[in-house]
């Protein structure tokens, strides 16, 4: 039986839910993420485009298609926080750090990051033991 997993915005306006484990967990150094997020490295849940969907306020967010890259991102409009991006691949992916900030400051199981993707890209060294590719 799949999981249903939730996370929501700081306004409360917009909740997602995603059903089943994600496919990919881990931290993401390319430049895309950096540059639709503005943060200096992305921490990744990556789930399938039909594993995710906004269960509350649908008409509370905003896509926005970054205008260069086949990426958007999906956000309040009310709060800005960022529910989720899209990626290339048509993956939805959630934050770690909204997803714990919204589920008692914890990752389930298996939800760890398990690498460092792009890490030949990064802004930013990090010294721990996952894999970096
Ligand atoms: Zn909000
Ligand atoms: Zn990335």
């Amino acid at each position: 039986m799949n999981e249903n997993y939730r996370v929501h915005c700081e306004c409360n306006a917009v909740e997602v839910t995603m059903t089943g484990a994600p496919r990919v967990h881990a931290y993401c150094h390319c430049q895309d993420c950096r540059e639709l997020l503005q943060v200096p490295y992305h921490s990744v849940l990556a789930w399938e485009a039909d594993q995710v969907h906004i269960s509350q306020g649908a008409g509370e967010v905003i896509e926005y298609q970054h205008p260069r890259k086949r990426m958007t991102r999906v956000f309040c409009k009310h709060c800005g926080d960022v529910l989720y991006n899209t990626n290339a691949m048509g993956r939805k992916l959630v934050s770690q750090l909204l997803f714990k900030r919204c589920n008692q400051d914890q990752l389930p199981p298996g939800f760890e990051s398990s690498a460092h993707f792009f890490y030949d890209r990064r802004v930013i060294d990090v010294d721990d033991a996952l894999p970096k590719r």
